[in-house]
């Protein structure tokens, strides 16, 4: 589905000429990145000087089903020629299509009582779902919980569920009521909860804290105890959901018995789409009432469709059994190499902890740029890994023995 007259006329500036550009017109919130991308097809990316990457990073978990899927290509390609936009004052079959099929696939077992808020991105599915702790108990439940190193999102409410003092101190006053709690501890979480809790946050894995997993059964602990408080459980899935762990939903996968009130989506979900969504069951999903929230572009038929190709894919093409099976054989691979000390993580959301002497990851991360493989360094020693469901072995294996070249080289300097 590739287009080369504009892949063409995109490229025709070299790399550092574009980067020139960007710096001297686009805010540097992010610094100048190094590399200008001007294609991509399957796992594979191409920059503005014709050089060829594998992409282990997807976009950061985002493009499940690899660059220019021509299911994706084509479902949005028709949705934007038949209608593209409309706002909430007007719904679409592709909206609610998309409602009815999340609520099934976040709450099997508990469909009739979900319900789901789209938005367009995972900050602003936060939002939401901050909104909806607020509502819960209202003026009686001042408190919301969050998790040390939580990555929640960079919007001012979503900001301040997120721990990393960096990222907040600039930017407060922050919305009040939240406080911190040192992740997986179950006794810290039982001595902060108490009856002016309205919610906890959570992530089932820390991806931007370096994916790191919370200890086996704090999930089902957070829930009893949550629910014995009478405080909500808020997952934010918006890194691990739609099957990058494997399941539908990595709490699906890690805490089976543990349904939660709310969890909130976005990365995977329009497979490089735009849009995100809150899905809540139970109470939890009727305490946002007419007027109480909105969006303009949320759930916009052209993201919906883009979110019902890639769920309609995933399961054509077995994607969730190829997460897995992957996963597991790629982290067998990578946890042999040499100067990888530990690959944390599930399915294809993966850490990769790096020894003293190798790193510091950022560095690592460069070297294999320059190599053709796309990965970034969440953490000092930790590279990430999230690529599309659709990496093939080679592609895989490829990396793993450029890895161990790299590794090698660096721990012989
Ligand atoms: C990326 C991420 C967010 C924020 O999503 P944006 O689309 O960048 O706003 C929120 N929570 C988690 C767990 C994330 O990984």
């Amino acid at each position: 589905m590739s287009t080369p007259a504009t892949a063409a006329t995109a490229a025709a500036d070299p790399n550092e000429t574009w980067r020139t550009r960007y710096a001297a017109a686009v805010m540097n919130t992010f610094g100048t990145p190094a590399r200008v991308l001007v294609r991509g097809s399957g796992a594979h990316v191409w920059d503005a000087d014709g050089n060829e990457y594998v992409d282990l990073l997807a976009g950061i978990a985002v493009n499940c089903l690899g660059h220019a899927h021509p299911a994706l290509v084509a479902a949005v390609t028709e949705q934007l020629g038949t209608l593209g936009h409309i706002s909430n004052l007007f719904t679409s079959p592709a909206q609610i299509r998309l409602a009815e099929t999340l609520d099934a696939l976040v709450f099997p077992g508990a469909r009739q009582a979900s319900r789901v808020f789209l938005a367009n991105s995972g900050t602003e599915a936060n939002e939401a779902a901050f909104k909806i702790a607020r509502r819960h108990g209202g003026a009686a439940r001042p408190r919301i919980l969050a998790l040390e190193d939580a990555f929640h999102g960079r919007t001012m409410g979503a900001l301040a569920l997120t721990h990393k003092a960096a990222y907040r101190e600039p930017f407060e006053p922050l919305p009040g009521g939240v406080e911190f709690i040192p992740a997986g501890d179950v006794d810290a979480l039982r001595a902060a909860l108490g009856p002016d809790v309205a919610a906890l946050f959570v992530e089932p894995i820390q991806g931007e804290a370096g994916v790191r997993p919370l200890p086996a059964g704090y999930l089902e602990a957070a829930r009893e105890l949550t629910t014995a408080a009478g405080a909500l459980l808020i997952l934010d899935e918006v890194q691990t959901g739609m099957g990058r762990s494997g399941a539908w939903m990595a709490h699906h996968l890690l805490a089976p018995g543990v349904v939660p009130d709310v969890v909130t989506l976005a990365k995977g979900l329009g497979g490089g789409m735009p849009i995100g969504a809150a899905v809540a069951t139970g109470e939890a999903a009727q305490l946002l009432g007419p007027g109480q929230h909105g969006t303009t572009f949320g759930g916009n038929p052209v993201a919906a469709a883009a979110a019902l190709a890639v769920i309609d894919t995933i399961n054509k093409e077995g994607l969730l059994k190829r997460v897995t099976e992957l996963g597991d054989r790629w982290a067998a691979r990578l946890i042999a190499v040499p100067g990888v000390t530990e690959v944390r993580g599930v399915g294809l959301l993966r850490g990769v902890g790096l020894a003293d002497g190798v790193g510091p990851a950022a560095e690592v991360a460069a070297e294999l740029e320059q190599r053709g493989f796309i990965v970034n360094p969440p953490r000092p020693d930790t590279l990430r890994l999230a690529p599309p469901f659709i990496l093939s072995d080679a592609d895989a294996d490829a990396f793993t023995s450029v890895l161990a070249d790299v590794l090698a080289e660096r721990a012989a300097a």
